[in-house]
């Protein structure tokens, strides 16, 4: 028997197990490493990944019962030695089968729905010619000439031809046939755009003047050299044949750039020039040079308040990286990667950027995908799956905002971008940046008392721009004085002031919609959800009640339905509530909102943030989208409605969210050459998190939130791992949930360390006790000693290996989110 031919797969499916197939005579010579191949898999067919070729056959296989591969699906690999190293981390630390890793790794369209296209070449076309008819490989030159997406398994079973894949392999390698994977009904081709610019005129050529409409186009153009098309269609409307008529007279000439599917990077190129470094910048930046230089892995953390320039080190970092031939992948939070923030990396390096993130269509990520994998991208910017940019062996990884908790995927394979970017660059030998105006508790702690990561400091704003000062307002004392107002006292005089001074303000409470919830004030009726177990936001528009977990969404009926009062009321307040304010309390201000609601439509959130960049809003309202990534210089005060909001939520890392939140909105104020103001709202104020906020005092937060988690054993003074159990039917649920924290109380008796240093803490019903009409129940793990729990776990997990009907258990490994 021949060891070479065989290899391990891992299934896209949720197995432990990885499996070995036999190669095939035919497939010899393609299958690779990193491609994926089409396996019988009992009585289906699925797609696997090799993941080991040649391999040896285990000793607990009877070569005569190993099944073929039956097809290979990729020209090219789709990932190396490299990737797989990371991808098998991945499935050991967060209990997630290789094969789903690998999956997740992968843009979305590729795995699914890619297809061949095989194209008859001139060459094939002369031997098709010479073959004789009814042959195979007639009718495969045939079938390719008549159609581009072939299905092969059916093309081989309605011709009958045998050995199709050899034969297109070996029709290929004579170059009779050529072969593109391509997207399933999208196109791919680059798209194209026309760009005008203004013809100077030529004294020789008399052209037609202009009409009064035309003009005005013309000076449009002429103010700023090239304009796109869709520049031109945003200022003015149905110019269409006006184009057309100036370009035949010779006023207008135009030509065609290539757009990507992407609707950042075709936004204007600015012309920013490198601004001198500051010294701390310089500090900063000459520590991280020295280690791109050495070569190896490097961790920093880069703690540099708001608007102290960590991008510009970033940016130069990257020149550095690049110099050396290698590459950069930059992750920033899904809601910072903004058009300012990609037209600023596209001013400094042009278009060899790649942008990722969950905005894009499948077809979009594909194209980003290929051009990372063609070498035509040197940088990638992205969201938390940027971390799988395949670049072979990238220089640098920097994390943008590492605090924020978008950089964990919830969902499916639970993992944690910023921790991934630690373990690639440690695997890579890149230099890692962990950069944050409020690093994580976690971070914080690895540089300070742990000393992983090292330390660099950015102090101060840029210009030595003050930071703002800030207010609280104590609104216990508003409500005592039979205030109930929305807004305080000072905070209204403060918003009205600022209006008359033609100043910028902006307004944030972390909650959207009108009101919390509605309310019968004569028997108590709240609105609750019929699939999950919260009560209902009153949205104003439609008056209608939304769940913002599922989305059900009902409307506000006239009468209770317990005592058919007429008395239902609006409580608490959402954004919109506050819209509906500040209209109130001042009328001629132009308003504008930010939210998940006014920004589903693509685009729009850019439309807000350009307004607000030529100021044609004088108060914009928003959730965390407002405070988070956009820098906008002219704000001079910013208001934040109720801190209480985040502090108020049962989950430990709730004081330290707002600390960061209020410490990020006060940020946004005075960035420009103007000093800003901030004044916060709230019903504790002297809570530490709000305190330190007011003082600008990270350390000081630090100190105190550091000692209250050693207290109780928190991270990361211990890791955690949440076993999630999911069910349709609450007895069963139930049942699955206490049977698991029996097989975990069994396990833990086995062994000392485990009875030491482990706790289980439940099983209990999530304090989300149901979700889209799943009943939730969950047992945490807690230890000091990673290692040690992840065994533990291991142990369970394989007593409780047998499927339970309509019981999911999801292992969440360090969760953020807890409920
Ligand atoms: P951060 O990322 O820390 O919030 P940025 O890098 O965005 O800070 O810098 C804040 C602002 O200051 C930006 O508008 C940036 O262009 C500008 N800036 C950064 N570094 C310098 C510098 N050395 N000199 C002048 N302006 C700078
Ligand atoms: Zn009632
Ligand atoms: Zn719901």
């Amino acid at each position: 028997m021949n060891d070479q031919g065989f290899a391990e797969v891992a299934v896209s499916l949720p197995l432990w197990k990885t499996f070995t197939y036999r190669v095939p005579k035919g497939l010899e010579g393609q299958v690779e490493l990193g491609k994926r191949v089409l396996i019988p898999f009992h009585r289906r067919k699925v797609t696997g990944y090799v993941i080991d070729f040649p391999t040896p056959l285990p000793d607990s296989l009877d070569p005569d019962k190993v099944r073929e591969i039956i097809d290979v699906l990729d020209e090219i690999p789709l990932f190396d030695e490299n990737m797989l190293g990371l991808f098998r981390w991945i499935s050991r630390y967060y209990f997630y089968p290789l094969g789903e890793v690998i999956k997740t790794g992968l843009p979305p369209g590729l795995t699914v729905e890619s297809c061949r296209i095989l194209e008859i070449t001139p060459r094939g076309e002369a031997h098709l010619a010479q073959l004789q008819p009814g042959g195979g490989d007639r009718l495969l030159l045939e079938a390719c000439r008549e159609r581009k997406e072939l299905n092969l398994p059916l093309l081989s079973r309605r011709l009958k031809i045998r050995n199709i894949h050899s034969r297109i392999f070996a029709l290929k390698k004579n170059g009779f046939l050529t072969e593109q994977v391509r997207l399933k009904k999208e196109r791919t081709r680059a798209k194209q755009e026309a760009v005008f610019a203004f013809q100077e005129e030529d004294k020789q050529v008399k052209r037609p003047g202009p009409t009064p409409k035309e003009s005005e186009i013309l000076e449009f153009i002429k103010s700023r050299t090239r304009v796109s098309r869709s520049d031109v269609t945003r200022r003015f409307s149905r110019v269409a044949p006006y184009l057309r008529r100036l370009v035949e007279k010779g006023w207008l000439s135009v030509d065609f750039e290539e757009r990507y599917r992407e609707p950042f990077l075709n936004e204007g190129f600015g012309t920013e020039k490198e601004p001198e470094l500051t010294e701390d910048q310089q500090v900063a930046l000459a520590e991280i040079e020295r280690s791109i230089e050495a070569g190896g892995y490097h961790p920093y953390l880069l703690h540099g308040i708001t608007g102290s320039g960590k991008t510009e080190v970033y940016l130069r970092a990257i020149k550095q990286v690049m110099k050396r031939g290698r590459e950069a992948i930059v992750l920033v939070p899904e809601i910072s990667l903004t058009p300012q923030l990609i037209s600023r990396f596209k001013t400094r390096f042009g278009r060899v950027i790649a942008v990722l993130h969950s905005g894009l269509s499948p077809a979009e990520r594909y194209d980003q995908w290929r051009r990372i994998v063609r070498h035509e991208v040197r940088i990638v910017i992205g969201a938390r799956s940027a971390i799988f940019a395949p670049f072979k062996k990238p220089g640098i990884i920097i994390v943008d905002e590492e605090h924020e908790t978008s950089f964990k995927q919830e969902e499916k394979l639970k993992y944690n971008a910023r921790d991934l970017a630690v373990v690639r660059a440690k695997m890579d030998k890149a230099v890692l940046v962990l950069g944050s105006a409020t690093p994580s508790m976690e971070s914080f702690f690895n540089t300070l008392q742990i000393g992983k990561f090292q330390y660099l400091r950015l102090p101060r704003r840029i210009e030595s721009r003050v930071l703002p000062a800030v207010e609280i307002v104590d609104m216990r004392a508003e409500r005592d004085r039979g205030r109930r107002s929305v807004f305080s006292q000072s905070l209204k005089e403060a918003l009205l002031a600022n209006a008359d001074r033609g100043q910028q303000s902006l307004l944030f409470l972390n909650r959207r919609g009108f009101a919390n919830f509605i309310l019968c004030t004569d028997c108590g009726w709240t609105f609750h959800c019929p699939n999950c177990s919260v009560t209902l936001t009153f949205h104003a528009p439609g008056r209608l009640l939304q769940c913002h977990h599922c989305g059900h969404t009902a409307p506000v009926p006239l009468r209770c339905p317990h005592c058919e009062s007429y008395n239902l009321h609006p409580l608490g307040i959402g954004t919109q509530r506050v819209e509906d304010e500040i209209r109130k309390l001042m009328p001629s201000a132009r308003v504008a909102r930010m939210d998940r609601d006014t920004t589903a439509r693509k685009g729009a959130h850019w439309t807000i943030v350009r307004a607000m960049e030529r100021r044609k809003i004088d108060v914009l309202i928003g959730t965390q989208m407002i405070v988070k990534g956009h820098d906008f210089p002219s704000i001079t005060l910013v208001g934040v409605i109720c801190a209480d909001t985040i502090l108020n939520f049962p989950d430990f890392r709730a004081t330290e969210r707002t600390f960061q939140l209020l410490t990020q909105a006060a940020g946004r104020a005075g960035r420009g050459d103007q000093a800003g103001r901030v004044i916060i709202q709230t019903y504790n104020p002297d809570h530490y998190s709000i305190q330190r906020a007011k003082e600008h005092d990270f350390l000081g937060f630090y100190q105190e939130e550091i000692a209250y988690r050693e207290e109780l054993g928190y991270p990361p003074f211990s890791r955690l791992v949440n076993l999630r159990i999911s069910g349709n039917r609450e007895d069963r649920t139930e049942a699955f949930a206490k049977r698991l924290a029996i097989v975990g109380a069994e396990t833990k008796r086995r062994k000392g360390v485990y009875r030491d240093h482990i706790e289980l803490l439940g099983p209990c019903a999530a304090p989300l006790a149901r979700v889209k009409g799943r009943y939730r129940w969950q047992l945490l793990a807690k230890s000091s000693r990673p290692e040690s729990l992840h065994r533990f776990l291991a142990e369970v997990l394989a007593r409780m290996e047998k499927e339970t009907p309509g019981i999911r258990l999801e292992v969440d490994v360090d969760p953020i989110n807890l409920m």
